[in-house]
């Protein structure tokens, strides 16, 4: 059986009775929020044991984050490996052509004049998504 995030939360939402979309798509605002809310709570408990620990429960929390933002994604239709692809594209390109990275004063990856921003829009319209008001057609209105 695959052990990727993806597939793992997919089964265990078919197996709850959970939603499942596979097109990205505007859910009702109480699921949305439900959702946002299992995240932050699952952020704020990596928080908490981020500098203090121990080991094994700051690795247990980071899955715990890992596990329901693709459980939102999937809720959502999204697929999030396609959109991480495009996040890792658009952050490799922080790498200038000479190699080097700028960095600010506590480490943290600059953007350089290489940089390019990731098209995560793109990437959810290749998925079939049809944003409100974009005028792309529907399923229902496609002859
Ligand atoms: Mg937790």
């Amino acid at each position: 059986m695959s052990s990727s995030p993806a597939d793992l939360v997919r089964a265990f939402h078919l197996a709850m009775g959970l939603d499942a979309r596979s097109t990205p798509t505007a859910v009702a605002p109480e699921l949305a929020a439900h959702r946002g809310e299992l995240l932050a709570e699952e952020a704020a408990e990596v928080a908490e044991v981020s500098v203090e620990g121990p080991l094994d429960k700051l690795a247990h929390e980071l899955a715990d984050v890992v596990y329901v933002a693709y459980g939102t994604a999937l809720v959502h239709g999204i697929d999030l490996d396609a959109v991480i692809a495009e996040i890792h594209r658009s952050n490799m390109t922080k790498l200038g052509p000479d190699g080097r990275v700028a960095r600010r004063a506590d480490g943290k990856v600059l953007k350089g004049d290489h940089y390019e921003a990731p098209d995560v829009a793109g990437v959810l319209r290749r998925q079939g998504w049809a944003p409100e008001g974009s005028g792309a057609p529907v399923a229902d209105e496609v002859a």
